[in-house]
């Protein structure tokens, strides 16, 4: 055995790298991005700040103007809020803040929880969906029971796009004493959120960012909305300075332009309606209901989701294949696009389920 075989934790050990694997294609429908470049407003207003940004100092540690912003558009106080670097980053705050217990989420879901849960010393438990992809509260609220847990779940759930029964979720807060994250990642896209349980019970935790409807995937900005103590807590693990300088100031811009980002947000529930009908015409297709900006659909044919997602990206277009994912066995996900660039996926499925 070599050191480091020996010298590293067996959590880690176990785990793979996150790697995102370069493919080039033609039409990138892969990673629920926002396809449209930033509103013209919100462009101009980056570039006039641009050249006054001092890129020698450290960013603002408390990112106040951001955190103003959102707590102007949501109407909660900034001392319920802290922004991250992406909610990913946020993910591992709560982890490490209130973390070494046992962490609840429903399967398949957003594969950070697992990840982070076991970098965080904690214990993943997965509670897989029902066929509806429902949540199973009863089986959640047993194992939340039997000791300290935080239950993440994904509303909208990424990957199977809906929202999960509200009255369960309820059922959940009320009958556990479970920190309760709601990762609201979608929610531009869904318009349903838990945020007023945030102010009834200091046991929920609401996420959000900036990745999807407000197209600043590649900006890296998350928040996390709870109550002040909550959140004074969590800054204790937070880094001094984990919101750079340039994403703080356009996630700024952005979320007060918010209106601006509406027409986007409508363009692309409009273009999921079309897919959606468009494949639901197509033979051997079954089509999942989707609240996010993504549409699950699993395969029923001769030919498996493997190889239809080979014979799509030889057409130039790149989707999810979530193949390998129990609870969505023979599965692809694809993000909506540009109008011309889901008419090129359409036509690329149609044609491969046509020959097979
Ligand atoms: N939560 C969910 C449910 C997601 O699907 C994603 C991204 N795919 C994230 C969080 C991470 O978002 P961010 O880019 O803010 O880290």
């Amino acid at each position: 055995m070599n050191w480091i075989e020996g010298f590293i934790r067996d959590e880690i050990k176990k785990l793979q790298p996150y790697e995102v694997p370069a493919v080039s294609c033609r039409v990138k429908l892969d990673a629920h991005e926002n396809p449209y470049e930033l509103p013209e407003f919100v462009r101009e207003q980056i570039t006039k700040r641009f050249s006054k940004i001092s890129f020698n100092r450290y960013p603002d540690a408390n990112a106040k103007e951001l955190r103003k912003n959102l707590s102007l558009k949501l109407c909660v106080e900034p001392d319920m809020i802290m922004v991250g670097n992406g909610s990913d980053e946020l993910i591992l705050y709560l982890l490490l803040c209130f973390g070494k217990k046992k962490i609840i989420y429903p399967l398949p879901t957003f594969s950070m929880y697992e990840i982070l849960a076991l970098v965080a010393f904690s214990k993943p438990v997965g509670i897989p969906l029902q066929d509806n992809f429902e949540i199973n509260d009863e089986a959640i609220i047993y194992e939340a029971g039997k000791e300290d847990a935080i239950i993440f779940l994904s509303y909208p759930n990424n990957p199977t796009g809906n929202c999960f029964d509200k009255s369960k979720i309820d059922r959940i807060i009320r009958e556990t004493t479970s920190l309760i994250v709601l990762d609201e990642a979608y929610y531009e896209f869904s318009q349903d959120t838990f945020l007023p349980y945030v102010y009834d019970y200091e046991r929920v935790v609401v996420l959000r960012t900036f990745s999807k409807a407000f197209g600043l995937a590649g900006l890296r900005v998350g928040y996390m909305i709870a109550q002040p103590h909550v959140i004074q807590q969590v800054k204790k693990v937070k880094l001094p300075y984990n919101l750079n300088v340039f994403s703080q100031m356009v996630a700024a811009i952005a979320i007060e332009n918010a209106a601006l980002f509406l027409p986007i947000v409508q363009q692309i529930k409009k273009e999921q309606e079309r897919i959606m009908e468009k494949l639901n015409g197509i033979d051997k297709i079954k089509v999942y209901p989707s609240k996010a900006n993504f549409i699950l659909f699993k395969i029923l044919s001769n030919i498996s989701a493997v190889e239809v997602f080979k014979a799509l990206l030889q057409e130039g277009v790149l989707i999810r294949c979530l193949d390998n994912i129990p609870g969505v066995e023979n599965c692809l996900r694809v993000t909506i696009g540009k109008p011309e660039e889901n008419d090129e996926f359409l036509q690329a499925i149609c044609k491969v389920m046509l020959e097979n």
